[in-house]
């Protein structure tokens, strides 16, 4: 009867992104530190983009110059933020930094990083080049390294990357670094959207079930 049931329940589409609130939820309410965070919260987002039929289209918009960055959910605490970043054909960041943790997960197609340490001299590249595939999920933070610049690795097509950060990263204070000289200038990146995913609206099974339990009863 259960399956039978859950069968026929309308898709919860939003359920993956509502299911990986609560989990950060927990994991903020617990005091976690930032490198449990680095942690559990790596497995909460690798969960999170193991599918991606739950990123609705307002979403994934691209824009035809720049890249954008959609808030997804903010904690009323603003201890932790989700964000859906879309990247057009060849487009990418500054180099930047994000001053608090942050977890990037690649949705759809993928993404090249670059990283810098800052140096007496400057900027100094830190390794070469990282290709992020879908599916695939990289930290940073000023602890693990928190200078970066990131691509669309693709010329051709979209880039959707997944983010959460340690604050409500569209208003927070940070820097953009100039590759020659090493200059920092503050930034504060804002979002590319006015509207969040209604997460909480789960009426379309709620009213299945019960149309089931009156016609079960007729
Ligand atoms: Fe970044």
């Amino acid at each position: 009867m259960a399956d039978t049931l859950a069968k026929t329940l309308p898709a919860d589409r939003l359920r993956p992104l509502r299911e990986a609130v609560r989990a950060l939820t927990r994991l903020a309410d617990g005091q976690s530190s930032e490198a449990v965070f680095l942690t559990e919260g790596r497995e909460i987002l690798a969960q999170l983009i193991s599918q991606d039929d739950w990123l609705e289209d307002d979403f994934r918009r691209t824009h035809p110059e720049y890249y954008q960055q959609y808030l997804l959910y903010c904690d009323p605490h603003e201890r932790f933020s989700l964000q859906s970043f879309v990247w057009g054909p060849g487009q990418s960041t500054p180099i930047h930094d994000h001053t608090v943790w942050g977890l990037v997960g690649v949705l759809q197609g993928a993404e090249s990083c670059m990283r810098y340490r800052q140096t007496a001299e400057g900027l100094v590249p830190e390794g070469s080049t990282v290709i992020l595939e879908r599916g695939s999920v990289d930290a940073v933070s000023p602890t693990v390294g928190d200078i970066h610049k990131v691509s669309n690795a693709f010329s051709d097509r979209t880039s959707i990357s997944i983010h959460i950060y340690g604050a409500n990263i569209g208003n927070t204070r940070r820097h953009v670094f100039d590759v020659n000289t090493g200059a920092q200038k503050d930034f504060v990146s804002g979002y590319s959207f006015n509207r969040l995913p209604n997460l909480w609206d789960q009426s379309a099974g709620i009213r299945a079930q019960v149309h089931q339990g009156a016609s079960a009863s007729a």
